[in-house]
C-alpha cells in the first residue's frame, strides 16, 4: 500500500515530475504495492485564476495512468478551489468505482450525499476512505440549502470578516478551507465500523483532514474532528489514520493506540527532495518507508488487535 505522490532523486522542480518519480518507484518495488492513496490538493489552487484548472487536472491524471495499481483520490481543499463537487464527482478523482460491497449488509453501503468508501486491497483488512468536506462552502452552489447551513455553521464559530482567518478563535479550525463531517456520514462510518469490529478487521481511514489535534496545530483539524474520533474509539478496529491538508506533516498516537499520520505535502517540498511513503503492512503492525521529507514510522497495532500468528 502507498501514500501520496512526489520527488525522486531527479532534480526537476515540477509537481509532475515529482509524481512520475514516486510512481516510478513504486513500479519498481519488488512486491507491487496494492494500491495509492493519494490525500488530496493533488492540483494547486492557483490553477483557477490563470483557468488552467483542467488542464493542470489532465496532466496529473496522465502521470498516474502509468501506475500499475490502482489509485484512490481523496478531495481537498485545493481541488474546490478549483472544481466544483458536481464537476469532481463526474472526473477522474472520483475513484468510488473501486469500492467494495459487503453483501447483505446495506447499511454500509455510503450514500451519494457525500464521496465516501470502503475497500479491502486483502483479507481482514479494510480501508475507509473519509470526506471531510461534506460539510463545507467550498464547491457548493451558494443557492443550496446545504451551502446555506454550512455557511451559518461557520459564523457561528468564527466571527471574523475573514472566514480563513484563525484569529482570536476558541476552536481555530472553524475556517473556510477546512470543512466536516456530515451526521449521515459519520453514521455510516459507525455502521461499517461495526461490521469490521464484528468481521475481525483491521481498519486503516484516509481523510484529506486530520482528526486528532496531539497531530498538529489544531487550525488544520475537520471541523468536527471530535465527533470523528468518538466513532472511531467505539470501535476497536482501527488501527490507523492518514491525512494530508498540513503539508508540514506530524504524527502521534492517540489515547486509544490509533496512529494518525499526516503525510507532508508536495506543494512545499523542496524541488530537491521528495515527499512520499511505502507502507508494509505486518499481522502485528504497519511499517511506513518514508522518503525525502517523510521520515520512517513504526505503527504497532493495539496488543489486542494483532492478528493471531
Ligand atoms: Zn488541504
Amino acid at each position: 500500500m502507498v501514500t501520496r505522490s512526489t520527488n525522486p532523486k531527479s532534480r526537476s522542480p515540477s509537481p509532475r515530475s515529482r509524481r512520475a518519480g514516486a510512481i516510478e518507484h513504486w513500479n519498481k518495488e519488488s512486491s507491487t504495492p496494492c494500491c495509492v492513496l493519494q490525500l488530496g490538493d493533488v492540483i494547486d489552487g492557483y490553477n483557477a485564476q490563470y483557468r488552467a484548472s483542467e488542464k493542470a487536472l489532465e496532466r496529473v491524471m496522465t502521470t498516474f495512468q502509468t501506475l500499475k495499481v490502482p489509485v484512490h483520490h481523496t478531495w481537498g481543499n485545493h481541488e474546490f478551489y478549483n472544481f466544483s463537487r458536481d464537476y469532481l464527482t463526474h472526473s477522474k478523482l472520483n475513484s468510488k468505482f473501486l469500492q467494495d460491497q459487503i453483501a447483505h449488509h446495506p447499511e454500509t453501503v455510503p450514500s451519494e450525499n457525500y464521496y465516501a468508501y470502503h475497500f479491502v486491497p486483502f483479507p481482514k483488512f479494510r480501508f475507509i476512505l473519509l470526506d471531510a468536506y461534506d460539510m463545507s462552502v467550498l464547491g457548493v452552489d451558494q443557492s443550496s440549502p446545504k451551502y446555506q447551513q454550512c455557511l451559518k455553521m461557520l459564523k457561528e464559530h468564527n466571527p471574523n470578516a475573514e472566514l480563513n482567518s484563525p484569529q482570536g478563535l476558541s476552536e481555530p479550525q472553524f475556517v473556510q478551507f477546512n470543512g466536516g463531517f456530515s451526521q449521515e456520514q459519520l453514521n455510516w462510518l459507525n455502521e461499517v465500523l461495526t461490521f469490521s469490529d464484528k468481521n475481525q478487521e483491521k481498519v486503516v481511514i484516509v481523510s484529506h483532514l486530520p482528526i486528532f489535534p496531539e497531530a498538529l496545530n489544531s487550525v488544520c483539524l475537520a471541523w468536527n474532528y471530535r465527533d470523528a474520533l468518538a466513532v472511531i474509539w467505539s470501535h476497536k478496529c482501527v488501527v490507523c489514520f492518514f491525512a494530508g491538508h498540513t503539508h508540514d506533516g506530524g504524527y502521534s498516537e492517540d489515547p486509544f493506540g490509533v496512529h494518525h499520520v499526516n503525510l507532508e505535502g508536495v506543494i512545499e517540498t523542496a524541488p530537491s527532495s521528495q515527499a512520499f511513503g511505502t507502507v508494509h503492512v505486518y499481522p502485528d503492525r504497519m511499517v511506513l518507508r518514508g522518503e525525502g521529507r517523510v521520515p520512517d514510522r513504526i505503527m504497532n497495532y493495539k496488543k489486542e488487535n494483532a492478528f493471531p500468528r
